[in-house]
Formats: C-alpha cells, structure tokens, sequence
C-alpha cells in the first residue's frame, strides 16, 4: 500500500451499520443548507449528508433516530417515506443501467 496521503477519497461510514465505503458507495441524505432534508442521488449537494449502505439501513436508522442525530434535524414520518421512496427508485434505476 502506497503511504497515506489526502487524496479526497475519504472512507463514509454507514449511520446504521457502519460499514465503510468510499463515498461513493452509500446513500447520501442531505440536509441542505434551507433545512430541508432529502435523498442525494448525485452525493454532491451542499450541507451536511449521512451516509446508509442499503435501503434497509435507511429504515434501521430512521427507526432508532440515527438520521435526526447524524443531521442534526428532526425528521418526520412524511421525510422517511419520500425519502425511502427516492431511495427505491434510485435502486431501481442503477439495476436497469
Ligand atoms: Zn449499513
């Protein structure tokens, strides 16, 4: 292995399962900076992300919280569903590419 340096390519945790990923990887939520929170299909808007490796860790943290705790925003059950929603239908997207 090559000796560490700052490439930009930083590890993401999952919030729900901590797997490690390049960013890349995982699933982004965002806070964007208007507070609105959302799923990031292109992992580069702006304002503060969590990252989940699977749908199914999206739903794990949402129900133990994790996500309002990790963004710093409460989220409501309105939230989960769209968000889970855009999830599924990224999902299915990357599987018909
Ligand atoms: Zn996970």
């Amino acid at each position: 292995m090559a000796t560490a340096t700052n490439t930009g390519k930083r590890q993401r945790s999952c919030i729900a399962c901590g797997a490690q990923a390049d960013k890349t990887g995982l699933l982004r939520i965002v806070r964007t900076p208007a507070g609105a929170v959302a799923f990031d299909a292109t992992g580069r808007a702006p304002g503060r992300g969590a990252y989940v490796c699977s749908a199914e860790c999206f739903a794990a943290a949402c129900k133990r919280n994790k996500l309002d705790r990790a963004l710093k925003a409460t989220l409501g059950s309105d939230d989960y569903d769209r968000i889970a929603a855009d999830i599924a239908a990224h999902a299915r997207d990357a599987r018909e590419m």
